[in-house]
């Protein structure tokens, strides 16, 4: 597949399906992907073969000085041209709550958008596996908006789905996910399919049952449901149906909670 990476430490802006005009923070490698999921749809592929030798520079995340540095510049250029983004995002090739500056990194950033750009939002996308590292909720409650990902209730499916590193505990996740009082978006990716023999399906009846009664746990002050959109590093994968997608956003509507719908 062709797998998309993010040059370091801003890119963008790029036009996003959920978040509008979006300025990128990768907070890591330019040309390797880092996260401690190995998720079957990423756009980054595959996570890379450990024991593969790499060289020094394709380890190297950016520090928070040149993080600081390269967004000051972009956000002082995009003022100027009066093309303020929607939207600062962390996301970029792999997993940003990884990076051991990240809280400081999201501080700056709240200042450098306050300085250039007021009206735009910053969001963290993550996968939620490191809340209960140093700095990482801090981190994340200082930006406006946390985007983070549960992909089943069920946790045998998540793993199939996401292959988190050891360790990884639904259970334990969802209880450091409630220390947010709901302030922040939850993002399930819905896909059907099979991997090395395994259906894959995470949107089965007694799925979204589950599903469901995780959201009502939660209690997110936003859902926001999708499918694929591009090539899959698992082959054998197919888009959850937009009428699915649809009927899931309704039994949301109807209790009441705000849904974002990328089909
Ligand atoms: S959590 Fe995100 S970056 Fe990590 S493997 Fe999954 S989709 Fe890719």
């Amino acid at each position: 597949m062709e797998k998309l990476t993010f040059t370091s430490p801003v890119f963008g802006p790029i036009h996003s399906r959920r978040l509008g005009s979006s300025l990128g923070i990768n907070l890591m490698p330019a040309s390797r992907k880092v996260c401690n999921f190995n998720c079957i749809y990423c756009e980054c592929g595959w996570n890379p073969d450990p024991l593969q030798p790499k060289k020094k520079e394709e380890s190297l995340m950016p520090g928070r000085e040149t993080v600081a540095l390269a967004l000051e510049k972009k956000l002082r250029m995009l003022a100027k041209e009066g093309k303020s983004p929607d939207a600062i995002t962390f996301s970029g090739n792999g997993e940003p709550t990884l990076h051991p500056d990240f809280s400081g990194i999201v501080q700056d950033t709240m200042v450098l958008k306050n300085k250039w750009s007021p009206g735009t939002k910053v969001c963290v996308l993550s996968n939620s596996a490191n809340l209960d590292k140093k700095g990482v909720m801090e981190g994340l409650m200082m930006a406006d908006l946390r985007i983070m990902k549960i992909d089943s209730a069920i946790e045998k499916t998540l793993r199939i789905i996401n292959n988190p590193t050891a360790g990884y505990s639904l259970q334990r996740t969802v209880s450091l996910l409630k220390r947010f009082g709901g302030d922040f978006t939850l993002q399930t990716m819905f896909l059907t399919g099979s991997i090395d023999g395994k259906v894959v399906d995470n949107t089965t009846g007694q799925e979204l049952e589950a599903w469901f009664v995780l959201v009502d746990e939660l209690k997110p002050r936003q859902v926001m449901v999708y499918t694929l959109d591009r090539q899959t590093p698992a082959p054998g994968l197919k888009k959850c149906p937009a009428e699915k997608l649809d009927s899931i956003a309704r039994v949301l509507k109807d209790k009441g909670i705000d849904v974002i719908v990328a089909g």
